[in-house]
C-alpha cells in the first residue's frame, strides 16, 4: 500500500463516485441490457501487465454503468430500498482502509466493542427491552443479512431444543411460518435440516390483511404435538415482503412461550420505522420474542451490507456455533470477559461494519434518522392519493410504512386480463426508463408495488413516477390490451 497513490487515486474515485450521484438520473434505472451483454466488451484473459486507474474509469463509464440497475436512483421504487449515505459511504471507506478481520475481540478489540455499543444504540433507539441489550444475557450482532440473520437463530433454537429432548429428535422439529414470510426461512430450514414436511406455510388471506391468524398458527401446533412432533420456531413479520403485513407479535408470543417455541421477529424492511415512536407500536409485543432482526442496510442509511440481530439469550448462538481451534487461543477469550464475534455468526472472518452504522447514528442523529424515514412515508401517503383519486386504479392494500400496492383496473372483470394488463403497464413503466418498480401476487392478483426509499426521492420523483404510469395505463386501455 502506498500511502501517496491512495491519496491520489482515492480522490479520483470518490471525484467518481460523487460524479455518478450527480448524473445518476440520466441513467435508466432498470438497467436494459440483455444477458451476457459484458463478455462482448471485456477481455477473455486477464491482463498481463499493469493498467492505469483511469483506463479502468472509462471502463465503468462505457461498460459497466449500462449493466447496473440504479438501486441510488431517486427513481427507483422496487422492492425494497439499499440505502446509501455520505455517513454510511464514508464508514465504508474507513473500513476498507482500516480493513481488519474482527472474528475475535483479540482480533481487533475496537471491531468488537464497537459493534457491542452501536447495537445496544440501535436497539435503544428501537426502545427494544433491555434483556435484548449486551447488559444481561442477550446482545447484538451485525449479520450480513436477514437471511442469515434467521439462519443463526434457527440454529440456535434447534440446538438448544434437541439439548433437552434428545439428537434422536431432529426429524420432529417443526417450523412455523405464513405464505408472506420471506423465502429466506425456507432456506434456513433446508440448511438447518428442518425436515421438508416439517416446515409450515400457513395460510393468510386479505381478511387479516395478509397477517398470520394466532389462531391458525395455534391450530397448527397443537395438530403436530397431537402427531407426536416437536413444534420449535415460529418467524413472524413486521412488514412482510408483498405488502408489509404485521403480523401480531404479541399473541404470537404467548403462542410461543406457551408452547416452548422460539419466537424470531423479522422486520427486515419496516424495523427502520419503529426508531419513530409513532410507528414504535408495529413491533409491540417483540417482548415476547427470542430474536430479532432489522436491515439497517434497507432503510436506515447505512450502506449495505449492515443487517442488525439481537437475541435474548447469545449462549444458545454460541453454544451452537463456537469452535474453538488451538491458532485461535489467546487469554481474553479464555477469561471469558469479551464477546467473540466468530461465534455468533456462520463465517470466521468478519468485516468493521459497526463504523458505518456508527457514522450514521453520529452523523444523523435520531432526530435525523425520524425525519428521513417520516419524509417517505409522507411520500407514500401522497403517491396512495394519486392512485385513490384515478378510478382506473385500485389500492390492493392499505398502504403502511412506505410501501404501496395497487393495480390498473381493466375494463371487463377477468383477473387474467387484470394480470394481463398490469403486467404489461409494468413492462412499459419500466422500460421508460425514468423508474422501477416491481410486482408481487396477492390472493392471485398480480399487484404493482411501489416502495419509496432511495435517499435522493424527492416529491417531484414521485410525482413523475405516477405520470409515467398514468401515460402508459392510458396508453395501454385505449389500445385495448385487456
Ligand atoms: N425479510 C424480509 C421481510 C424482506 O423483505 C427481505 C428482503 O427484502 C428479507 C427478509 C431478506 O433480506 P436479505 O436480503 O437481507 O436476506
Amino acid at each position: 500500500m502506498d500511502a501517496e497513490q491512495l491519496r491520489e487515486y482515492g480522490h479520483q474515485m470518490v471525484d467518481f463516485v460523487a460524479d455518478y450521484y450527480k448524473t445518476i438520473e440520466s441513467f435508466p434505472v432498470l438497467s436494459q441490457v440483455q444477458p451476457g451483454y459484458l463478455r462482448e466488451l471485456v477481455p477473455t484473459n486477464p491482463p498481463t501487465h499493469p493498467e492505469s486507474l483511469q483506463d479502468v474509469l472509462d471502463d465503468v463509464k462505457a461498460k459497466i454503468l449500462q449493466g447496473v440497475t440504479h438501486w441510488q436512483s431517486p427513481g427507483y421504487f422496487a422492492y425494497f430500498p439499499c440505502n446509501s449515505s455520505t455517513a454510511g459511504f464514508l464508514g465504508e471507506m474507513l473500513s476498507a482502509g482500516i480493513n481488519i478481520v474482527g472474528f475475535s475481540w483479540m482480533s481487533c478489540p475496537a471491531a468488537t466493542e464497537l459493534e457491542v455499543i452501536v447495537l445496544d444504540w440501535l436497539a435503544k433507539l428501537l426502545n427494544l427491552p433491555d434483556s435484548f441489550l449486551s447488559i444481561g444475557n442477550g446482545g447484538g450482532v451485525i449479520q450480513g443479512t436477514a437471511s442469515e440473520a434467521v439462519l443463526v437463530a434457527l440454529l440456535a433454537a434447534r440446538d438448544k431444543k434437541l439439548k433437552k429432548i434428545g439428537k434422536d429428535s431432529m426429524r420432529k422439529l417443526v417450523v412455523y411460518s405464513s405464505d408472506q414470510t420471506h423465502s429466506s426461512v425456507q432456506k434456513a430450514c433446508q440448511i438447518a435440516g428442518i425436515h421438508p414436511e416439517n416446515f409450515r406455510i400457513l395460510k393468510t388471506d386479505s381478511s387479516t390483511e395478509y397477517a398470520l391468524s394466532p389462531e391458525v398458527v395455534l391450530n397448527a401446533i397443537l395438530k403436530d404435538v397431537a402427531s407426536g412432533l416437536v413444534p420449535l420456531f415460529l418467524c413472524a413479520t413486521v412488514g412482510t415482503t408483498s405488502s408489509t403485513a404485521i403480523d401480531p407479535l404479541l399473541a404470537l408470543g404467548k403462542i410461543a412461550k406457551s408452547n416452548r417455541i422460539w419466537l424470531h421477529v423479522d422486520a427486515a424492511y419496516a424495523g427502520s420505522a419503529c426508531i419513530c415512536p409513532e410507528y414504535r407500536h408495529y413491533i409491540n409485543g417483540v417482548e415476547e420474542a427470542d430474536s430479532f432482526n432489522m436491515n439497517a442496510h434497507k432503510w436506515l442509511l447505512t450502506n449495505f451490507d449492515c443487517s442488525a440481530l439481537w437475541i435474548k439469550d447469545r449462549n444458545a448462538l454460541i453454544q451452537s456455533l463456537s469452535t474453538y481451534p488451538e491458532y485461535l487461543r489467546n487469554k481474553a477469550s479464555e477469561a471469558n470477559v469479551v464477546v467473540d464475534y466468530k461465534d455468533w455468526q456462520i463465517p470466521l472472518g468478519r468485516r468493521f461494519r459497526s463504523l458505518k452504522l456508527w457514522m450514521v447514528l453520529r452523523l444523523y442523529g435520531q432526530e435525523g434518522l425520524q425525519s428521513y424515514i417520516r419524509n417517505h412515508i409522507a411520500l407514500a401517503k401522497q403517491f396512495e392519493e394519486l392512485v385513490i383519486q384515478d378510478s382506473r386504479f385500485e389500492m390492493v392494500t392499505p398502504r403502511r410504512f412506505s410501501l404501496v400496492c395497487f393495480r390498473l383496473l381493466p375494463r371487463s372483470t377477468d383477473e387474467n386480463q387484470a394480470d394481463k394488463l398490469n403486467r404489461a403497464l409494468l413492462d412499459a413503466v419500466n422500460l421508460a426508463g425514468t423508474v422501477f418498480i416491481s410486482h408481487t401476487v396477492l390472493s392471485g392478483k398480480y399487484v404493482l408495488r411501489l416502495a419509496v426509499g432511495a435517499p435522493l426521492t424527492e416529491e417531484r420523483h414521485v410525482i413523475a413516477a405516477w405520470k409515467v404510469l398514468q401515460e402508459k395505463a392510458t396508453a395501454l386501455l385505449e389500445g385495448n390490451v385487456a
